[in-house]
């Protein structure tokens, strides 16, 4: 196993606010970190030492970007894996990339999941608007029509209340490959964070409880009501044996909704998540800081909460505008991300209170 020392320069492929999150914690582990992404100013380079403006499909680029650091990492899943070989021919790349394939596609991330023995909603693929009607069928109505690729935040979904809505659901989708799913009927929502060393110690965060706004995530705080305790039981065993079938290295997570009957998967991310951003302040090692000690082979730090309760509240587009009067909350841990614009949907920032 080889240990990237204190020193080297770790890659991160994405430049948005994780990538600025990991950098900050590499850099306080005495790392300094090269940032390559397409975008002109991204929020990670302005707090890395190196960065390479370049496409994600550029392996003359991601070559020479490989051969620059010591090892490298993604900061989203919504890249192609392939090119990313030319990336990995130079330095070890992790999480590993079968992770990233599955984890972008939506169809293969419930098949996967699983044949491992989770419970996602019921679903089937949608490549047409025949099987459309077919797949409503199986799930019934009400039922959510997603893009299988590229969706994050709530895009790319459309959601069908009657079977009437299904052709403007269609249209929406502008003939992508699609998954339909079962609308569930939850409780609450939460997410399994997890981190998986070079040896394969694996640690686990306090999972949060999740609320979603206009399907963005808002809020996560931890610990979870007692109330999730059997759903969340089930959920951490799963995820950590889809960490170990990948071989996993770095953090990854898993989101699911918590009914009646336990734990339903919803989805899974091979990267560090915003629904982590709390460990920042609230545990005694960040999901960051792991990520960055587990792609560099080192032991992994502890994961406790260090105070009784956190809460994460995101800034989403003209939230950030008030940030004086966030900041003039004597207890808030304000994060803003350098992102000009505060166009709507956009994560501007994030905002942790530690209860003690
Ligand atoms: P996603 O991008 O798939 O995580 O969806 C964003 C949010 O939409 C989720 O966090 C849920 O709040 C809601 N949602 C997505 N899929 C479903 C579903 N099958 N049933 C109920 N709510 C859902």
């Amino acid at each position: 196993m080889s240990i990237v020392e204190p020193g080297s320069t770790i890659g991160i492929v994405g430049g948005g606010q994780l990538g600025r999150m990991l950098a900050i914690a590499a850099a306080q582990l005495g790392y300094r970190c090269h940032v390559y992404a397409p975008d002109e100013a991204p929020p990670a380079a302005e707090v890395s030492a190196l960065f390479t403006r370049g496409d994600y499909d550029d392996e003359a680029a991601l070559t020479r970007f490989g051969a620059s650091v010591a090892v490298a990492t993604y900061e989203f899943e919504n890249i192609a894996a392939q090119p990313l070989d030319a990336l990995a021919a130079e330095a070890p790349l992790y999480p590993p990339r079968r992770a990233l394939e599955i984890a972008q596609d939506r169809l293969a991330e419930k098949e996967f999941v699983a044949s491992l023995g989770g419970r996602p909603a019921p679903f089937a693929p949608v490549s047409s608007r025949e099987e459309l009607h077919a797949a409503l069928a199986h799930t019934g109505v009400p039922a959510i029509l997603k893009t299988r690729r590229f969706g994050y935040d709530g895009k790319g979904q459309a959601r069908i209340h009657s079977a009437e809505q299904a052709e403007s659901a269609w249209d929406s989708m502008r003939g992508a490959p699609s998954i339909l799913e079962g609308f569930i009927r939850f409780d609450a929502e939460f997410s399994i964070l997890l981190c998986r060393s070079l040896t394969g110690e694996t640690v686990l965060w306090d999972a949060p409880r999740n609320r979603h706004l206009d399907g963005i995530l808002d809020t996560s705080e931890a610990p979870p009501p007692p109330e999730l305790a059997p759903a969340i039981a089930e959920a951490r065993a799963l995820a950590e044996k889809v960490a170990d079938a990948l071989d996993y290295v770095g953090v990854l997570t898993l989101e699911f909704f918590a009914g009646p009957d336990g734990a339903v998967f919803n989805e899974m991310a091979p990267r560090v998540h915003n629904s982590g951003h709390w460990t920042i302040e609230g545990a005694l090692s960040s999901q960051f800081e792991n990520h960055i000690r587990a792609i560099c082979g080192l032991p992994l730090g502890a994961t406790e909460l260090v105070v009784p309760r956190v809460r994460m509240k995101n800034l989403i587009g003209e939230d950030v505008t008030s940030w004086r009067d966030i900041m003039a909350d004597k207890t808030a841990h304000v994060h803003l991300y350098g992102k000009g614009e505060a166009r709507p949907g956009r994560k501007m920032g994030h905002v942790t209170w530690l209860e003690r």
